[in-house]
């Protein structure tokens, strides 16, 4: 790709934002163009306003952006929005950036279980973006919402995918380990988590049970897998591990589940997108892996389980790139 897009950050002194601005940083289909944060910090330079809370070395130009309001007209007409915005505010802010005719990859839960939004994970339902017509047509504009899942579903639903190709799921029982920065900055009180396991996560549960099934449903009607989910906050700082127990329609042996997951491969692989792994999924053969602090940056963070790249910003741009590749992005 020759000309590179103009991108923006919406939310991007996050956690998730920084992450997007990170792996955007030398992108070869994309360029960030704008950050937009909330009003405490706009107006500030970019990397002075992240001070303390940089995750990474970030490029001079970069740092140098100065952060506007998350709004269409504040931003100099970026080509693409990338919105780690949360969820109280992403409703309607990623509606007018849609509206104005852009489309919008969303990392906020506002509008997933919208019946036209895509909640996308690309290796697993990449059929899905194609609702971006309707939408466009609704709204009469060239602008759309597609949203990536919740971390934990996006991590679950990637295992899972050639479990149902292959012999049909019935029911899934998980149980996650979250890091702490899946709730973002400055996150869970470290007098609340350090030496301690929080077996609760706010609305996180009845997410992962109604997101995979949207997500591993046809384009019409949602998957009907019994799914039930526990979740807990772990004191990890990257990664969410997930304890999983599926039962599938037909029977399988565990060499043709390691077989199955093992060869798995999708659309982003075989369009060689970008940001895609080779294999979006891992198998270790050690009886103690994988472990989160040993494993979590495997395939630069999308195949396993960490939080801000598979389950978000490394998720929004792959499903940016899917739909560029489909054509579905003028
Ligand atoms: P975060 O660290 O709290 O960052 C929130 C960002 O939104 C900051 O840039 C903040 O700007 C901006 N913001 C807050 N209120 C605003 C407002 N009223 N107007 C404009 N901007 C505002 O949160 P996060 O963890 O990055 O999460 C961002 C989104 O991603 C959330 O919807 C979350 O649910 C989702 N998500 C997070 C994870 C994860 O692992 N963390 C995983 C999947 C999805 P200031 O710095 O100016 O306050």
């Amino acid at each position: 790709m020759v000309n590179k897009r103009k991108v923006a950050v919406l939310g991007a002194t996050g956690m998730m934002g920084q992450k997007f601005v990170q792996l955007l940083a030398h992108h070869p289909w994309f360029e960030v163009s704008a950050v937009a944060a909330s009003d405490k910090s706009v107006g500030r330079e970019y990397a002075s306003s992240i001070g303390s809370r940089k995750e990474a070395n970030l490029p001079d130009e970069l740092g140098a952006l100065v952060l506007t309001e998350p709004k269409p007209q504040a931003l100099d007409d970026p080509d693409i929005a990338f919105s780690a915005l949360p969820a109280e505010v992403a409703g309607p802010v990623e509606e007018d950036f849609a509206k104005a005719g852009m489309p919008v990859f969303s990392n906020a839960s506002s509008h997933r279980m919208d019946p036209y939004v895509p909640l996308l994970n690309p290796e697993v339902n990449p059929e899905h973006a194609e609702m971006v017509e309707e939408q466009k047509r609704r709204m009469k504009t060239d602008g759309f919402i597609v949203a990536n899942p919740n971390c934990t579903t996006a991590i679950l639903t990637l295992s899972l995918k050639p479990l149902q190709d292959k012999f049909g799921l019935e029911t899934v029982v998980v149980s996650s380990m979250q890091a702490v920065s899946g709730a973002g900055y400055p996150g869970v009180a470290s007098l609340d988590i350090m030496q301690n396991v929080i077996p609760f996560i706010r609305n996180e549960e009845e997410k992962v049970e109604h997101e995979t099934n949207k997500i591993l449903g046809t384009l019409s009607k949602p998957a009907g897998i019994t799914v039930s989910a526990s979740c807990n906050r772990v004191p990890t700082l990257y990664g969410h591990m997930e304890a999983i127990f599926a039962k599938t329609r037909s029977s399988a042996t565990p060499n043709e589940i390691i077989r199955a997951m093992r060869e798995f491969k999708g659309t982003p692989q075989q369009l060689k997108l970008p940001s895609a792994p080779e294999h979006p999924i891992i198998v270790r053969e050690e009886e103690d892996r994988p472990q989160t602090r040993l494993d979590v940056d495997e395939g630069n963070g999308m195949a396993l389980g960490h939080n801000l790249i598979r389950g978000g910003a490394g998720c929004s741009i792959l499903n940016a790139e899917l739909l560029l590749a489909k054509k579905l992005i003028k």
